[in-house]
């Protein structure tokens, strides 16, 4: 045969991936070939991370018989070798064994071989088993003392708070996470508050985890904290976060704010202040008789009203858990709540009460609240009858129009 002078070029390979699987559990590529005489065709690639089949279809023009090898990772000799006319399918099975003989490489390649004198023009077809990173967990755990409370789990998104300061463990476990597994922080959990006009300065920082399971020492700022897990392989990513939401004494006894976000320089109040102008506005209120002294509580005939209630209140406060925001109550049905039109809530366990306070809810909301709070027979007719009249109805709010 006479030698192609200055044709470098024996070989022409065009490579289409013109489709993916329909279902999450397989992936199929597939690829135009063209493959010259006497020449076997490059080897191409493809990753499996666990058992299942691979299927391999050709059909072509040209020759008669074409050569197909399939090779293993790790593996010199093909898996399969076999000469067949067109079309031709072939079935393979990898098993754990296979898996294994691999050693940490996943990459299977297969070939064809053109035999004949003439040019073989191919459509091939691989189908075999498609699995992403498998993220074991991801999670966030108390380096001293009690366990961070933990706030709510969505898909994918595990919840928790501490205070600013506090430090705590990263722990994640991720399989078939072969080209890296990344860690990224996002801006704190919580924003400040910014003055109208003023951006906010957020990066967007990560690094790489070099091991598939493993941890890191973090301390909270003042902001709280997002962490995104990201794992990759050759068949796509997924994705873990980890939020830590800052929980903030707020200056009154014992009482706490989670999610509460500082404002730096931006010319308004903390809300951590705000809540604890609050708490002393109520305090000074009720402290005032301003319960005791309504008798328009009478209509509802329970002497609890006037009697123990206020007292009830007072303590309550002082050991309160506020959420200044829905976003991250523990109840996650009740997260729409500020959107809504709700300006307060308070589950039924009675674990903690929640303030619209970026919606404008104030004082009047919290003692409602607290009403609903503390009163084992509290109804919707008895928190605004006790909060309206502290706050001034009828002179300065309408009083309300229930009556039972
Ligand atoms: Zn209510």
């Amino acid at each position: 045969m006479r030698k192609a002078i200055g044709v470098t070029v024996f070989l022409s390979i065009l490579i289409l991936v013109v489709g993916i699987a329909a279902a999450q559990t397989e992936q199929t590529n597939e690829y135009e070939v063209s493959i010259e005489p006497h020449r076997l065709s490059t080897r191409t690639d493809f990753w499996i991370y666990t058992e299942g089949t691979i299927e391999l279809t050709l059909q072509w023009t040209g020759p008669r018989n074409l050569r197909l090898l399939l090779y293993g990772p790790g593996q010199e000799d093909a898996y399969l070798d076999v000469i067949e006319t067109s079309p031709m399918t072939k079935s393979f099975a990898v098993t754990s064994e296979m898996l294994a003989r691999g050693q940490g490489r996943w990459k299977w390649q297969f070939q064809v071989g053109n035999a004949s004198s003439v040019v073989a023009q191919l459509n091939i077809s691989v189908t075999y088993p498609k699995s992403l990173p498998v993220i074991n967990y991801s999670r966030a755990e108390a380096r001293h003392g009690d366990a961070l409370p933990f706030l709510g789990q969505e898909a994918g998104i595990l919840e928790y708070a501490a205070f600013p300061t506090q430090e705590f463990t990263l722990n994640w476990s991720v399989d078939l996470a072969m080209s890296g597994i990344t860690l990224e922080w996002s801006c704190g959990a919580v924003s400040p508050e910014l003055a109208s006009g003023v951006t906010r300065d957020c990066p967007n920082p990560s690094t790489a985890l070099t091991s598939g399971r493993g941890s890191r020492q973090e301390t909270l700022g003042e902001l709280g904290q997002v962490y995104t897990l990201i794992a990759k392989n050759k068949h796509g990513s997924s994705e873990a976060r980890v939020i830590v939401v800052p929980q903030v004494w707020i200056g009154y006894n014992m009482a706490v704010c989670v999610g509460c976000s500082p404002c730096q320089d931006c010319g308004r109040t903390p809300e951590i202040e705000r809540l604890a102008a609050i708490l002393r506005e109520i305090e000074g209120k009720l402290n005032d008789g301003c319960i005791r002294s309504n008798s328009e509580l009478d209509r509802f005939g329970d002497p609890y009203l006037r009697d123990g209630l206020t007292a009830d209140i007072l303590n309550a406060m002082y050991y309160l858990v506020v959420y200044p925001d829905d976003d991250f109550l523990p109840d996650l049905g009740a997260r729409t709540k500020c959107d809504v039109g709700v300006y307060g809530y308070t589950p039924g366990n009675k674990e903690y009460v929640m303030i619209c306070l970026r919606k404008g809810a104030d004082g009047l909301t919290l003692l409602h609240e607290l009403e609903h709070y503390v009163d084992p027979n509290t109804t919707e007719c008895r928190a605004p009858w006790v909060a309206q009249w502290c706050y001034g109805c009828p002179a300065t709010i309408p009083c309300p129009t229930c009556s039972d």
